[in-house]
């Protein structure tokens, strides 16, 4: 039986200081999975480089030309991190038995990539890689990542807890992801809706190898709020509660002014006013707020503007293969 073919989708954006030792490490577990016949000859890696601004491309270019299993593909611009693994993803779909995705910064354990491979060769479709401990994060970052896998579980999305963007999706897999057709992407979120057999590999995350995290607070928090609003319509429905339970109060209120007309005192109550005036006020702008992200939302969809554009694509694996017959 012929081997399955493998590519590793690789997202870099501005990462030079991590890339050589990256390609490196990455040939290394690629070339003995080819040895000990977990995947085939022509199995590569395609790096995509999500329009850096520094020596990325270069060195993608130059590692393409002495390296035969290694491709590239270059956005024309910074797409996004999800955006240039699904450029990456559909690039490869045509020729690949299996994708597997992993970042540039050598966070997630290369070695990995084996026992992803063994679970897939025993008839997975989905194979998550999940870390196991996550002492090289901060405190910060690792409470925060908690707190979000609690609030999305709440919300009704089905999420790995500590799944990142690290993991293989078989041909069929990606054959049926490529209907999801949405612009508002949050990967860890979709691919559990595809079904299919999945599991998981548990591996520790390291730190960053080299250069700096392209996910600073204000891009962590756009990306939570993203994956909840993607995913989930909750929000929208407990502004409905909320503003069924203030009219409830208002109508209780009233009542109590009535009686206090009634009897009289009508100059008291500024405190009970001001309070209202200012409760109210704030819930309706968050009211407005949370509806005003879903109307975001719809606005962007349907537009449906391309997910990213491709500049340049380096020798794609048909010709590879081509040349080595
Ligand atoms: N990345 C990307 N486009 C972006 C931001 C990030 O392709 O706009 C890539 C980046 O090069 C890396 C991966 O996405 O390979 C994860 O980013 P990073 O390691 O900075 O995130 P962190 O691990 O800090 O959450
Ligand atoms: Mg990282």
């Amino acid at each position: 039986m012929e081997e399955p073919i493998l590519t590793i989708v690789v997202p870099c954006y501005n990462e030079e200081a991590v890339l050589d030792e990256t390609t490196k490490r990455l040939r290394t577990v690629l070339l003995q999975a080819c040895r000990d016949q977990l995947i085939s000859f022509r199995s590569t890696i395609l790096f995509v480089d999500d329009g850096s601004n520094d020596r990325t491309w270069e060195i993608i270019d130059s590692a393409a030309q002495e390296n035969q299993e290694i491709t590239g593909l270059k956005l024309s611009r910074n797409f996004g991190h999800q955006n240039a693994l699904i450029a990456g993803m559909e690039t490869a779909r045509p020729y690949s038995d299996c994708v597997i995705t992993i970042d540039a910064d050598l966070q997630d354990d290369v070695n990995a990539i084996r026992k992803f491979l063994i679970k897939f060769r025993n008839g997975y479709d989905v194979v998550y890689g999940v870390r196991d401990k996550r002492d090289t994060d901060t405190m910060f970052k690792k409470n925060t990542a908690l707190l979000f896998y609690k609030i999305m579980e709440r919300l009704g999305v089905k999420m790995v807890p500590n799944h990142a963007d690290y993991r293989l999706l078989s041909r069929r897999v990606l054959d049926e992801f490529v209907n999801y057709q949405e612009e508002n992407i949050f990967l860890r979120g979709m691919i559990p809706l595809l079904g299919f057999k999945s599991t998981k590999v548990y591996y520790n995350r390291a730190e960053r190898f080299a250069g700096e995290s392209k996910y600073p607070l204000k891009k962590m928090l756009n990306f939570a709020i993203d994956g909840i609003t993607s995913f989930s319509i909750t929000p929208i429905r407990m502004v409905t509660y909320l503003g069924g339970t203030v009219a409830g109060i208002g109508f209780l209120i009233g009542l109590y002014a009535i009686i206090q007309h009634v009897l009289g005192h009508v100059v008291t109550g500024w405190t009970s006013m001001i309070i209202s005036l200012w409760t109210i006020g704030g819930m309706q702008l968050i009211a407005i707020g949370v509806i005003g992200e879903y109307i975001g939302k719809i606005f962007k969809e349907t537009k449906h503007r391309p997910r990213y554009i491709v500049e340049k694509r380096l020798l794609s694996n048909e010709s590879f293969v081509t040349k080595a017959l």
